[in-house]
């Protein structure tokens, strides 16, 4: 892990932990137990076919994929580049696919997140931005924090306060339980430098997202 990285994380609001030195072969052995005894506790039949597999399938699951973000070793690979254009302008990118989990019922969160900056003497690669979305979206997550640690850690790596996130949630605990609301969608925004003071790029950012009615989870 660079320095840069190091540092961000230093930044980047917490998700509530504790320390383990886990590796993932032993959180794996751990997790497959455990979900065994929800199994068995729910009454399923662990000698079938279809069900024998599935406490190392979710165990595996949860380590190498839906969590994979708990890791700080995970984080991508990021090169940050100069900015040898001299681009100062908005670069947006929308619509980016962000696959969740809700902390609090342990089910999916599926949205689109929508970011802009403005480069100052940073750029990344444009699937860097993709990549810093799905990274802290894989973690149990509520959507205010996710979108304050991939605002904070974009600002971070393009050393910039210039930038701007919107994320359309779609939370399976509201739409398939509870309430049931089957339609409604989730917008979080945290926007910071030019993006809070000048209308004109907040209207730029803004107008250049999906309304929140126009988006199909
Ligand atoms: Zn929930």
């Amino acid at each position: 892990m660079n320095d840069l990285i190091k540092e961000m994380f230093l930044k980047v609001s917490p998700t509530p932990m504790v320390e383990n030195n886990l590796s993932d072969s032993e959180k794996k052995h751990i997790i497959e137990e455990h979900f065994k005894v929800i199994m068995e506790t729910l009454g399923l039949d662990l000698a079938d076919d279809s069900l024998k597999d599935t406490p190392k399938r979710v165990a595996k699951m949860f380590v190498e994929e839906i969590f994979y973000g708990l890791d700080e070793k995970k984080f991508p690979k990021m090169t940050v580049v100069e900015n040898k254009f001299k681009y100062d302008h908005p670069l947006i990118e929308t619509n980016i696919v962000t696959n969740s989990c809700c902390e609090h019922h342990f089910v999916p969160i599926l949205g689109r997140t929508h970011v802009a900056y403005k480069p100052g003497d940073k750029v990344i690669g444009l699937s860097k931005l993709n990549r810093i979305v799905d990274y802290f979206a894989r973690r149990p997550q509520v959507q205010e924090r996710l979108t304050m640690q991939i605002h904070e850690a974009l600002c971070h790596m393009l050393q910039t306060q210039d930038v701007a996130v919107v994320i359309d949630g779609m939370h399976a605990c509201v739409k398939t339980r509870g309430i049931k609301d089957a339609t409604s969608l989730t917008r979080t925004s945290k926007l910071s430098g030019v993006f809070f003071q000048d209308s004109l790029f907040r209207q730029e950012f803004l107008s250049s997202i999906p309304r929140a009615n126009e988006i199909h989870i």
